[in-house]
């Protein structure tokens, strides 16, 4: 039984979503979170740490651990494989933990398939330019890379209709509080309230 929700968060190559994400969970102590770690054969980036923003893994063990059905999904992103691993994000639901999933809409349409009460968010840039400019700040991808995820951005965009919630990544802090009210908001579903407080309510339809 899953105590914990979880969020699947897309949006095109920097949109914000990392950023957001991040924000989200050193501001808020409201609910428990976490984001999951995700395995990828790209290679680090200046400043990734394996095990904290990726389990960075050569294409063999990536394929190894498909065959040992280790995911809940994976997708090929920009020609490398990506995936979430089943174990982290069943344990932290578990234990009431939401999770956040930042993932492609490849992936997100495999979770919602498993997962049907996952809840998820696409992130929007506020106009084309304002992405473009916002990979060249994050000054972590080579020009020909940039270029790459640029010409993938219309393509992710064009599924943001399948999600529950949009968020325009305009000004960050009013995306930070809308991100907050989304979780606040769905903290609060009959469905968590009625496993959460259990015994308030049967003390007030008792006789
Ligand atoms: P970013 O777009 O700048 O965050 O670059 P990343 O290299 O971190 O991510 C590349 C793409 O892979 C993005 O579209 C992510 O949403 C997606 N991605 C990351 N992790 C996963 C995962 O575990 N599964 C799937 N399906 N997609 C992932
Ligand atoms: P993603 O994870 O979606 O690829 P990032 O979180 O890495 O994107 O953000 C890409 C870049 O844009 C980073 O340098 C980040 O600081 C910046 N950024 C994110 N949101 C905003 C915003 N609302 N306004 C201006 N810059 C932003
Ligand atoms: P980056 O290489 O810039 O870190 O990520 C590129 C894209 O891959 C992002 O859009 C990110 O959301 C996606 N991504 C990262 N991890 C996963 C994952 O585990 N599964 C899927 N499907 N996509 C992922």
């Amino acid at each position: 039984m899953y105590t914990g929700t979880l969020f699947i968060i897309s949006a095109p190559s920097g949109a914000g979503k990392s950023s957001l994400i991040k924000a989200y969970l050193t501001q808020s102590n409201l609910h428990p979170a976490i984001v999951s770690v995700s395995h990828t054969t790209r290679a680090p980036r200046p400043g990734e740490n394996d095990g904290e923003h990726y389990h960075f893994v050569e294409k063999h063990q990536f394929e190894d651990l498909i065959k040992q059905n280790a995911f809940v999904e994976y997708a090929t992103v920009f020609g490398n494989y990506y995936g979430t691993s089943k174990t982290t994000i069943n344990e932290s639901l578990t234990q009431g933990i939401n999770v956040f999933l930042d993932i492609d809409w490849q992936g997100a349409r495999q979770v919602r398939e498993i997962m049907p009460d996952a809840k998820s968010i696409f992130i929007l840039p506020p106009s084309i330019t304002e992405l473009e400019k916002r990979l060249f700040k994050r000054g972590q991808d080579s020009h020909d890379v940039i270029e790459k995820r640029m010409q993938k951005a219309r393509s992710e965009m064009s599924h943001y209709n399948e999600y529950d919630y949009i968020i325009i990544n305009d000004d960050f802090n009013t995306s930070v509080q809308q991100l907050s009210a989304i979780i606040i908001a769905e903290s609060l579903n009959t469905k968590k309230q009625i496993s959460d407080n259990k015994n308030i309510i049967n003390q007030l339809l008792a006789l």
